[in-house]
């Protein structure tokens, strides 16, 4: 073979090596019954085509969503790692209640479940906030099953819940920082838009469209004592607290 040949070839071959999504079994006990399970695991993918604005990955990293959660044969504990002890009573009880379905879609659902109930058990507000935000995307993987079969009243109803449970982090994270969480703010935007509230999505595209950031409002502050010539100290405090555009 000719050898730039051979050089292409080689190029080729790596390339679809190297973009391969790669699964892996794996054996996982059970952090709520300590069952041993045999789970599914992505060692590696890719992302060749651009993702949703809801955030869905591209392929081939959106082929992957049914390894995204898994399911305790025994107990029926759903997570995305089910190694990983349940911490509150509320989480334990939500688990021992009945799988509200059987396939991908149910153990989405029920992973949110437990979640939710982790969030609300939280004592501390930002291990809540992340609890909220786990259930939210799980419920979106189960709006995003139903996209793929079809239901898009399912899908909407998923997204509605979904939607609730990103308010709380949007919520909590402007608290703390003082700013609208704009990347969370925008995929609540499509994940209203997607569940036909196209009233809350606008307010939220709104919300981002006049969202300052803090280098803005710092350089809006030097501006401001620019023009009334202050050679004083100021802090940050001064910008921390904007008002929460509507
Ligand atoms: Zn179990």
């Amino acid at each position: 073979m000719d050898p730039k040949h051979t050089i292409l070839a080689a190029a080729l071959l790596t390339a679809g090596t190297l973009s391969a999504t790669t699964i892996r079994p794996e054996k996982v006990k059970c952090g709520n019954c300590g069952e041993e399970n045999t789970v599914t695991v992505v060692g590696s993918t890719n992302q060749m085509q651009a993702p949703d604005l809801d955030l869905r990955p591209g392929e081939m990293m959106r082929s992957t969503l049914r390894y995204q959660v898994t399911e305790c044969k025994k107990c029926h504990y759903c997570a995305e790692d089910i190694g990983e002890k349940p911490e509150s009573e509320a989480a334990k009880k939500a688990i021992a209640r009945p799988m509200p379905g059987k396939g991908l879609k149910f153990r989405f659902v029920r992973a949110a479940e437990i979640m939710r109930a982790e969030a609300e058990a939280a004592g501390d507000k930002r291990d809540a906030a992340k609890k909220h935000c786990i259930a939210g995307l799980m419920l979106l993987r189960a709006a995003w099953v139903c996209d793929d079969e079809g239901k898009s009243d399912e899908a909407a109803g998923y997204r509605r819940q979904c939607a609730a449970e990103l308010e709380k982090v949007i919520a909590f994270k402007e608290k703390q920082d003082g700013e609208l969480p704009r990347g969370f703010a925008l995929m609540l935007c499509d994940v209203c838009r997607r569940s036909g509230d196209f009233a809350k999505a606008e307010r939220m595209a709104r919300r981002v469209l006049n969202a300052k950031t803090r280098e803005q409002r710092i350089a809006e502050l030097q501006l401001e004592l620019c023009r009334q010539k202050k050679t004083d100290r100021h802090t940050l405090n001064e910008i921390s607290k904007p008002t929460p555009k509507k």
